[in-house]
């Protein structure tokens, strides 16, 4: 039982870092329930998703009280459709989601479910309806199907299989020497990024929530995998309210709504059809990776990515 002997310290460090990567948030919670920042209120509900609309109303924000993040953040999520962020490092984008989570309270502002302020829903009933894929997925050092059916305590095997097949990974643990049984994480078989990532996918199918926060990787996957990928993600994300952090544009463009986050404000919005004819910062930052991609693709090294 070495947990037992672990300084709280630690603790905080380890819980902060993880917070930051938004990884692995529920269990950490769990485990270190003393060292929430947010509290549930004396007269916290259950939160009521109906469809799920998401709406952060005139949202302020800042981690440290000399310097200010967000200003003035004011946009609705339909339910069941897609917003998809994009920015610069640092313009903001993955507080938009460390908030909806409940990491932090906004200074001022707030954030809305269905009309019901984060503030006034319980903690549990609220990550109970958010399912997040995170850029770089931890794993638990135990077998994939514990790390599968992290995503819905009490899970059957059927529906853990069912799961994987909806993430495609069910044919790739078939082929492992125990299965579903092996063991994985730091101490067991590691998996590429791919794989680690339908993991992911694979237990936020299981959780089946109303909402869904995708922050996508920083670094590419292969491309048949990143192609793969999303593909799923698009399925996963039909009829649920879905927040994606981008740092691809080619992934996004049939969001509904985009915004275009600049020093912690939305700078442009709307579709990738009208941001496009706007010609404004989404349009550079769109010919800047069409750019990219095409150098890329002229490159005697692009062909070795598959
Ligand atoms: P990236 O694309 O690089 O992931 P981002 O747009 O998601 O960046 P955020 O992670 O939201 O950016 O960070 C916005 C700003 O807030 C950054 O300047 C960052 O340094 C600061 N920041 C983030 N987390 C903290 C924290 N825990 N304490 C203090 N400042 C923070």
């Amino acid at each position: 039982m070495i947990q037992l002997y672990i300084p709280l310290g630690f603790l905080g460090v380890l819980y902060r870092e993880i917070k930051q990567s938004l990884a692995d948030m529920e269990r950490l919670f769990t485990l270190l329930d003393q060292n929430r920042e947010v509290a549930d209120g004396a007269h916290a509900q259950p939160l009521a998703a109906r469809g799920a609309e998401v709406k952060f109303s005139n949202v302020e924000f800042s981690y440290e009280s000399n310097r200010q993040i967000l200003f003035g953040v004011d946009f609705t999520i339909p339910a069941g459709t897609t917003t998809a962020v994009v920015g610069h490092s640092g313009s903001g984008k993955s507080t938009l989601s460390r908030l909806l989570f409940r990491f932090y309270d906004v200074n001022s502002g707030r954030i809305t479910i269905d009309g019901q302020d984060l503030r006034d829903i319980t903690q549990a009933s609220l990550r109970a309806s958010i399912g997040i894929v995170p850029q770089d997925t931890v794993l638990f050092n135990d077998t994939i199907e514990y790390n599968i059916a992290y995503g819905k305590p009490g899970a059957t095997k059927d529906e853990i299989i069912a799961a994987a097949r909806a993430a495609y990974i069910h044919d790739f643990i078939e082929t492992l020497p125990d299965g579903y049984a092996t063991m994985v994480g730091e101490r067991g078989l590691k998996l590429s990024g791919g794989e680690k990532q339908r993991v992911a996918i694979a237990r936020t199918v299981l959780k089946d929530p109303a909402i869904l926060i995708f922050d996508e990787a920083t670094s590419a996957l292969d491309s048949k995998s990143e192609q793969a990928i999303q593909a799923q993600l698009k399925e996963i994300a039909k009829n649920r309210t879905t927040l994606v952090i981008a740092h691809r544009l080619s992934t996004i463009s049939d969001a509904q709504q985009i915004l275009v986050l600049e020093h912690g404000r939305i700078v442009e919005r709307g579709t990738h059809t009208q941001l496009l004819v706007a010609d404004g910062a989404y349009a550079q930052m769109w010919a800047r990776q069409q750019a990219k991609q095409e150098e890329a693709a002229n490159s005697p090294e692009a062909g070795e990515l598959d």
